[in-house]
């Protein structure tokens, strides 16, 4: 690994974003953090602010945006469900309009660029566990569109300009993942889970349960995504990077309630429209070709992600 890059993170506010600032301040790198802190917030970063290393930039990225770097990861973008579905059009904007924005900076200054892309590229998916080279099957008009077909469109956008104009670039299908900071409002099935576990309220089941979902430590991801960076230029993925555990969200409900020993009960509610039936990503490619793989069991992810909302729980409660 080079030292001293220098590195902009986009979404550098959010849950992954604010844990990729510091995980690259430990490797020695200067961070620029670029937000608009629409789902993110500067209390994520404020133990880097004294950093000399790190620099704060609140910025919306579907604008031109003008700076010296090395290397861009490219995390901005609200995430969750009810964030993403709050304002599509801006959500559309932002992958698209941000990526052309981001891609261009890239070709200005000849830095490296990492997409933060999705499994949602993947859609609903008729092949199990999905592999990188599986196109997907996404509903490009539903209530998701406006983040499955952004995600997919800026992913086309990385590779034309890869293409077309030579830039390095790393594309990431990041599975579904959890640990502190993130939202406690966004919806997210984790934190909902855990929020309402430790205030004894009903656990909300969308559908039946039986619907799949992969879960990988934040940890994990970060460790997996500066893998990424750092691999040969040669390498730009997609790859795809998640834990392969598979649960059904009914067994991740009684595990939370075990671990956090609530009293709460279970209630099932409609599930949403184009809600994917099953989630598990292949990670053969990553294991090959950055020797990657998550560590973090679901049991001790999920133990570390508790003490974090106990924590914000109390600190709200007193505050
Ligand atoms: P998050 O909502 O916590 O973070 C996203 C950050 O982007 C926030 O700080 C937000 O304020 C910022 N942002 C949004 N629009 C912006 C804009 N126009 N300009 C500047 N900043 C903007 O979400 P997250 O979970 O940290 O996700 C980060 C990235 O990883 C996203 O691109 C997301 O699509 C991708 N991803 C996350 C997951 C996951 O499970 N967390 C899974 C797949 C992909
Ligand atoms: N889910 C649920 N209860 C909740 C929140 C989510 O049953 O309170 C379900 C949701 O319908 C989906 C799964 O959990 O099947 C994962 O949802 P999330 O929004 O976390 O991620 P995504 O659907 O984007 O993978």
């Amino acid at each position: 690994m080079h030292l001293n890059q220098r590195v902009v993170v986009t979404g550098g506010c959010g849950f992954l974003g604010s844990h990729l600032c510091e995980k690259l301040l430990d490797a020695g790198h200067e961070v620029i953090c670029v937000d608009n802190c629409f789902t993110g917030t500067k209390a994520n970063v404020f133990h880097l602010m004294e950093n000399r290393r790190f620099e704060f930039l609140r910025h919306d990225i579907t604008f031109p945006l003008y700076l010296e770097a090395d290397q861009i990861y490219n995390l901005a973008c609200p995430a969750s469900p009810i964030h993403y579905q709050h304002d599509p059009v801006q959500t559309t904007k932002t992958s698209i309009h941000g990526a052309i924005n981001m891609l261009g900076l890239a070709k200005r200054i000849r830095a490296k660029i990492l997409q933060a892309s999705t499994s949602e590229v993947y859609g609903d998916p008729q092949v199990h566990p999905q592999v990188e080279s599986y196109w997907g099957r996404v509903n490009p008009i539903g209530p998701r569109a406006c983040y499955d077909e952004g995600k997919r469109c800026a992913e086309t956008l990385f590779f034309d300009y890869y293409r077309q104009h030579g830039i390095r670039i790393k594309v990431a299908r990041i599975f579904n993942t959890y640990g502190p900071r993130m939202h406690p409002n966004d919806g997210r099935v984790v934190s909902n889970f855990i929020v309402q576990a430790l205030n004894n309220k009903p656990i909300t089941i969308y559908g039946d349960g039986s619907q799949t979902r992969s879960f990988c430590y934040v940890d994990d991801l970060i460790d997996g995504l500066m893998k990424l960076m750092e691999s040969e230029d040669r390498f730009t993925g997609p790859v795809n990077l998640g834990n392969p555990s598979e649960f059904t969200i009914l067994q991740l409900a009684e595990k939370v309630i075990e671990i956090t020993g609530s009293q709460s009960k279970i209630k099932f509610e409609a599930l949403p429209q184009d809600d994917p039936r099953q989630r598990k990503p292949d990670i053969t490619m990553a294991g090959k070709v950055l020797g990657w793989e998550p560590v973090t069991s679901l049991e001790k992810g999920l133990k570390r992600t508790i003490a974090y909302f106990e924590k914000l729980l109390t600190t709200k409660q007193s505050g």
